[in-house]
């Protein structure tokens, strides 16, 4: 176990951040504050999650602890440790909550026992560092099994759950069948769209909290023109002939036709392969499918082969397509460089395509609508609480309907559908739902009711 120091948030930023929420609701956001403050009544509020780095989870910790912290909540953030054996249980338990009925996400006789004496461990360590008094918010299925070794030992013990299906399946009973259980003296649950709490937890109480997106990180800052151009090019985006490491692709790019993006890691449910194959429908528009280089990720095998089952899809398009489209694998090793060509690569887009199977929340898809993009996603998960059809993006009913989505997007880079509009109203859907004041006020709701 260990205890990540953020930094504490600049005086100038959260100043900035009240500026862009206005007055009502900062007096709202503070007023919020007080009444937690005054609910952990000298307590401290504690985020546990696996992993300081990389994923949605950390990446939010990182702004909302020392936002907290800057209110006047007295927050902190451990997180366990695991090793081989304890991640490769937990990433079974994950995929089968994602819905899985492969065999090999299976649990085994003596996976939860492995997997709760591992957690015994973190307890011990966590005990050394709690204070009566003190709240815990555990996020994910590697941190549910805490539950029942500290409950006792605090003022409150809450659990937050960022994946889920829309619709059970045998794997996801299964993941439910192993986690609730563990849950049971949990004082509240939540989860991020109101269609992934499953039946067995409907007995808890429970708060619908989305994910939250910061408009000061480098993945959704403003970006001055001048610096467009130079990222652009990196991405493989800034006209013919840019081709740099990082892009396969070819150099054809014709900048007056629009550009369609994905960004996502490769992954079998975010469908990379099936946008490229579905976009030879779309005329007279170019495509970018945009993801982390896989050899910069060599745990996780999966990303390797779901970026080479791209790789032979592209190389086996017609040429006229093939010219059309490109992958590019963006460099993890300064995560703030990425973040700034993710932030160029959205931004430059006509176009932002999300065409996942299943979304636990699908943070790309916010990230596009703050920067006023229109979106074309799939009707899952968080996608579909994000996205209102024809007022802030479109929604692709069936993810597997390629011709529909040719269509959705067409109707975009045609023209025929004002994608401006819908942009502006993305955007403004997100300062209304998806910024972090929100997350404040609703775990104060669910922790001071
Ligand atoms: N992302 C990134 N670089 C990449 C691909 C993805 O920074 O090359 C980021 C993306 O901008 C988003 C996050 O990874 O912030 C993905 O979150 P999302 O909720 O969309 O999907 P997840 O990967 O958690 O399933």
């Amino acid at each position: 176990m260990q205890v990540i120091d953020t930094p504490a948030m600049r005086p100038a930023t959260l100043d900035a951040f009240l500026t862009l929420i206005g007055p009502e609701r900062a007096g709202r956001l503070r007023d919020a504050a007080r009444r937690l403050r005054g609910g952990l009544d000298g307590g401290t509020l504690w985020h546990v999650n696996s992993t300081a780095t990389g994923g949605g989870v950390a990446e939010m910790l990182y702004v909302l602890v020392p936002l907290y912290r800057a209110l006047g909540v007295p927050t902190r953030w451990a997180v366990v440790d695991g090793d081989t054996a304890f991640f490769d249980i937990t990433k079974r338990l994950g995929n089968l909550a994602y819905g899985s009925t492969a065999d090999a996400d299976l649990l085994r006789p003596g996976d939860l026992e492995g997997y709760t004496g591992h957690l015994a461990g973190e307890a011990e360590e966590l005990r050394a560092v709690l204070r009566p008094g003190d709240v815990l918010l555990l996020h994910d299925h590697q941190t549910a099994g805490l539950v029942p070794l500290l409950s006792a030992e605090t003022a409150g013990i809450y659990w937050r759950c960022h994946v889920g299906v829309d619709e059970p399946t045998d794997g996801s009973r299964r993941a439910w069948a192993a986690l609730a259980p563990l849950l049971d003296k949990a004082n509240g649950v939540i989860f991020s769209v109101a269609a992934h709490l499953p039946a067995e937890l409907s007995g808890h109480r429970v708060a619908i909290i989305p994910p939250v997106l910061w408009p000061f990180a480098p993945k959704n800052q403003h970006l001055p023109a001048g610096q467009l151009p130079g990222l652009l090019d990196r991405c493989g985006l800034g006209g013919p002939g840019t081709v740099p490491g990082y892009v396969l692709a070819d150099g054809h790019r014709d900048p007056a036709e629009p550009l369609v993006v994905q960004v996502s890691r490769w992954d079998r449910l975010k469908d990379m392969h099936a946008v490229l194959t579905g976009f030879g429908a779309v005329p007279d528009a170019q495509l970018a499918l945009i993801g982390p280089d896989p050899a910069s990720i060599p745990d996780d095998i999966e990303q390797a082969h779901w970026f080479d089952v791209c790789r032979t899809t592209w190389t086996a398009l017609p040429d006229r397509l093939r010219h059309r489209t490109r992958l590019v694998c963006l460099p993890m090793h300064d995560l703030d460089d990425n973040a700034r060509l993710v932030n160029a690569a959205q931004r430059a887009a006509d176009v932002v395509v999300q065409k996942s199977l299943a979304e636990g929340f699908g943070l790309t898809v916010t990230e596009a609508m703050w920067k006023a993009r229109p979106v074309v996603g799939s009707a899952v998960g968080g996608i579909a609480a994000q996205i209102e059809h024809g007022a802030t993006g479109l929604l692709l009913d069936d993810p597997h309907d390629l011709a529909a989505f040719a269509a959705l997007v067409t109707r975009l880079t045609s023209g025929a559908t004002d994608g401006a509009a819908l942009g502006r109203r993305a955007r403004a859907r997100v300062h209304d739902a998806y910024l972090p004041d929100t997350d404040l006020r609703a775990v104060t709701g669910l922790l001071c009711a």
